[in-house]
């Protein structure tokens, strides 16, 4: 499939987009304390994008059956928001996207719900400090495998482990669009990967899932919920990124 190339006013509704999940995360963020339920976050994500003038993304897509992903701890991503209530020193994973005018917007990020341990602020901070450098390399000329070989770099002096099964993705029209772009360098790349060279107009979902141990992860019987192998615990962080011929420009962040 070709990649397409979005034109100047694509992408200053891609913007709009973007700013609008990053608004509604930033909402998100200071309700996810302890004692508050999933679905109550849920349902202020609707609640936030709709007076927003927006429609959340996820609601439906494949059949999900809620407006945001949440995913505590060992959950790594795609967690359904239910009744659980959020405890001090949890690790909350916020995933969310929404349309404005025929575009998608698409980010991630983990919430330390009130004190957390070192172990788990510092695989926090570090998988964040990944997306950064993941995001430097979202440049006219690079190819798709520089994203990934930059955050596992970035990576590579601590123990832990890469999730290889979920990737970030082109985004446009449609949140998931070609081409795959895999959070670890080409190396462990299956053969069929396709590895394009970037170019301005391409917009795309940078998004790093990095575990404490394992990189090995399995689905939950509710068909969803995506968890660690091993039980120990996964941040996850993700922009919405432009290629454009000054570099990168995140449209999900102001
Ligand atoms: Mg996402
Ligand atoms: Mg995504």
């Amino acid at each position: 499939m070709a990649i397409e190339l979005k034109s100047a006013d694509d992408l200053a509704r891609m913007r709009e987009a973007g700013l609008i999940v990053y608004e509604v995360l930033i909402e998100l963020e200071k309700l996810a304390q302890p004692g508050v339920s999933l679905e109550e976050l849920d349902a202020a994500a609707e609640r936030e994008t709709r007076k927003r003038g927006a429609v959340t993304a996820f609601k439906d897509l494949y059949g999900f059956p809620k407006h945001i992903c949440i995913s505590v701890n060992e959950q790594v991503v795609h967690g359904v928001p239910g009744k659980r209530k959020l405890k001090e020193g949890d690790l909350c994973k916020l995933d969310f996207g929404v349309i404005k005018r025929g575009f998608y917007g698409d980010s991630a990020r983990t919430v330390c719900v009130g004190k957390v341990s070192d172990e788990n602020k510092l695989l926090c901070e570090r998988t964040k400090a990944a997306l950064e450098a993941g995001i430097q390399a979202v440049a006219p000329g690079n190819r798709i495998s520089d994203i990934g070989a930059a955050i596992e770099a970035t990576l590579q002096p601590f123990p832990y482990g890469i999730v290889r099964e979920y990737s970030g993705h082109g985004i446009g029209k449609k949140l998931h669009e070609e081409p795959k772009v895999p959070n670890y360098g080409p190396a462990t790349w299956s053969p069929q990967q396709k590895n394009p060279r970037l170019r301005e107009g391409m917009v795309l979902a940078v998004e790093p899932m990095v575990n404490l141990g394992t990189w090995k992860v399995k689905m939950l019987g509710d068909g969803w919920t995506i968890v660690t192998e091993d039980g120990r615990w996964s941040s996850h962080w993700e922009h919405t990124i432009a290629v454009t011929p000054h570099g990168p420009q995140v449209l999900t962040r102001p």
